[in-house]
């Protein structure tokens, strides 16, 4: 008797602590299926100096993020495509967002800040131009998901990378050249 009352116990506040999850979910879900609808900065930029492909074969996620660099330095527009699940789509939605206006150092850093985060290396903030990104925070609890979500933006900064070493190698072609 006193085994099936502390079973049953155990079943109430398990199914409590289920259903406060579950709606934190919903309220995640609603945010991240409207931005994988209707994504901001989805297409590509013509005259773009980086253009780069992010895979995550664990979910089949596939995008391409450009970006117009201006002649200070900084991300003028940052965009991308391809096909990827509502996570990979709305957090690719959330980093052409916040990298806008950034300089590639900058752009850099946010990157490498935001998949810490997604990573639970670094406690979760969310940037005050950027609200929506409270949705993600749900995300880290699907170790098999933090990609989906981290793919757009390190996928820009290896573009930035590649971007700033090509940049390196024209200049020495040129020099070469004169
Ligand atoms: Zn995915």
């Amino acid at each position: 008797m006193a085994d099936s009352g502390k079973f049953g116990g155990d079943e109430v506040a398990g199914a409590k602590e289920h259903h406060e999850e579950s709606t934190l979910d919903e309220l995640y879900q609603a945010v991240i299926m409207e931005l994988s609808r209707r994504p901001h900065n989805k297409g590509n930029i013509p005259d773009a100096q980086i253009v780069t492909k992010g895979n995550n074969p664990i979910c089949g996620d596939r995008v391409i993020v450009y970006g117009k660099v201006s002649p200070e330095g900084t991300l003028e527009h940052v965009t991308f495509e391809g096909k990827a699940c509502s996570i990979c789509t709305a957090s690719s939605s959330m980093m052409t967002d916040m990298m806008r206006g950034k300089t590639l150092d900058e752009a850099g850093m946010i990157s490498d800040h935001f998949k810490a985060m997604m990573r639970n290396e670094v406690p979760f903030e969310v940037p005050e131009e950027l609200p929506d990104m409270e949705a993600l925070e749900g995300v880290r609890k699907f170790a098999i998901r933090v990609k989906c979500a981290t793919l757009a933006w390190t996928t820009l900064k290896n573009g930035i990378l590649e971007y700033k070493a090509g940049r390196g190698e024209s200049s020495i072609d040129e020099s070469c050249a004169t």
